[in-house]
């Protein structure tokens, strides 16, 4: 057999990587904000996500799970109990009734959830409407499937809806309008009358709600979750993504769901069985018995109120301005009394100097804003907040 190389060797050696799908794309603010602030050894209110642990009786539950048997593959969708705590619950807390075997799909966290949902409607030069300041994950999956992204700006402080704005970036393109209450990262939520708005603007069109509601249960001063699933007019073309990750304190597990009407999930289905086809088998187990007991997610709004306000309070005397917080567990501040850094710089130094991690909200625009504004996660341990509310509040 002859052992000639194929080609010349200069050939051989040369190796061209394909063009970047996502040339403006970096590492994401919050796994730099938390590599820097393990590097400090700030305290992280950077990124999103609990410092304590979750409920025993989960974990307790997955290793139920295993030891029974549970680890094959689930089937497609998910595993029927889970999907159909899941439907009982919208139909309990929203009203709406989704058939749990057609209309309920589990998802390898909201992420995935998100970015099927875009990539099973969104076709090339389709537009997709986003309200920012928004989550990050948004924009790229539109970018892949080939849409463009038009962005509504929300403005500090109260950031509403500005739904002129909204009803202005409508065209013959907008396929896709992305919602995310309670909102990340300004901590706002909509109101019922924003949702009949929403309904008004696109009534008579085809156009798609993708509604991101990862933070249903942390929506404080008694006030109600503003789910579409509420609205039949607005349910009948939404997708309505939610999170395990959020609801029981387990973000690092990645399960999700997303409940859509059959017309949609039949092609959401479509995409996400050739995307992670199922599911890890025995957190949907433990998950599913889990759901049994309604106290975890009826406790969180008082649970994490109880934070907001420690938080909210060890600050109030400060030279931070605190923003308003109805929603999500985070906690954003204009710091315009402090320093005229501009957002970015202002976090690092946060971290660095002051050894507390925070997120520049100029990170969730597509175009470069610089309000003064940082967003710090208040789902920490209580000593965590003391500790940094020492440190804040001496600046
Ligand atoms: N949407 C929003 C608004 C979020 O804050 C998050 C949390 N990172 C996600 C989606 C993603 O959730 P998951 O970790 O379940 O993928
Ligand atoms: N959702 C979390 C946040 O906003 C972070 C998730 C992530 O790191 N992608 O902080």
């Amino acid at each position: 057999m002859s052992t000639a190389p194929l080609f010349p060797s200069a050939a051989r050696a040369a190796f061209t990587p394909p063009p970047s799908r996502l040339p403006g794309v970096g590492t994401t603010i919050f796994t730099v904000m938390s590599a820097l602030a393990t590097e400090t050894g700030a305290v992280n209110l950077g990124q999103g996500f609990p410092d304590f642990d979750c409920d025993p009786r989960l974990t307790s539950a997955v290793t139920e799970a295993m030891q029974a048997g549970h680890n094959q593959y689930p089937p497609m969708p998910g595993i029927p109990l889970l999907r159909q705590r899941i439907a009982e619950k919208i139909g309990a807390l929203y009203g709406r009734h989704y058939d749990w075997n057609r209309e309920v799909t589990i998802t390898a966290g909201a992420t995935q959830g998100l970015l099927t949902a875009i990539l099973c409607c969104v076709h090339p030069g389709d537009e997709v409407i986003v309200f920012e300041p928004c989550y990050d994950s948004y924009r790229p999956a539109i970018e892949l499937a080939g849409g463009r992204v038009v962005p509504v700006c929300l403005r500090a402080p109260d950031y509403r809806i500005p739904f002129d704005a909204l009803a202005a970036a409508l065209s013959p393109r907008t396929r896709m309008v992305i919602v995310n209450t309670p909102h990340n990262p300004t901590g706002t939520i909509w109101h019922d009358d924003d949702m009949r708005q929403l309904a008004r603007v696109l009534d008579g069109t085809d156009v798609v709600v993708l509604s991101d509601e990862v933070y249903e249960h942390m929506v404080y001063d008694g006030q109600l979750h503003a789910s579409v699933a509420r609205y039949p007019e607005l349910a009948m073309r939404s997708f309505v993504v939610s999170s395990f990750g959020k609801t029981y304190h387990v973000t690092g597990w990645k399960v999700g769901y997303v409940a859509a009407p059959a017309s949609l999930m039949d092609e959401f289905r479509k995409v996400h069985q050739f995307n992670v086809f199922t599911v890890n088998t025995p957190m949907q187990h433990a998950l599913a018995s889990y759901m049994a007991d309604p106290a975890p997610w009826r406790d969180l709004p008082a649970f994490y109120q109880r934070k907001r306000d420690l938080f909210r309070s060890g600050l109030a005397d400060s030279r931070f301005r605190l923003l308003p917080a109805d929603g999500t567990y985070f906690q954003c501040v204009d710091y315009s009394a402090i320093s005229a850094l501009p957002e970015n710089e202002f976090a690092m130094w946060l971290t660095r100097e002051i050894g507390v991690a925070a997120i520049p909200v100029s990170a969730f625009y597509s175009t470069p804003q610089d309000a003064g504004i940082v967003r710090f996660c208040f789902a920490k341990q209580d000593a965590t907040l003391q500790q940094a509310l020492q440190r804040l509040a001496a600046l």
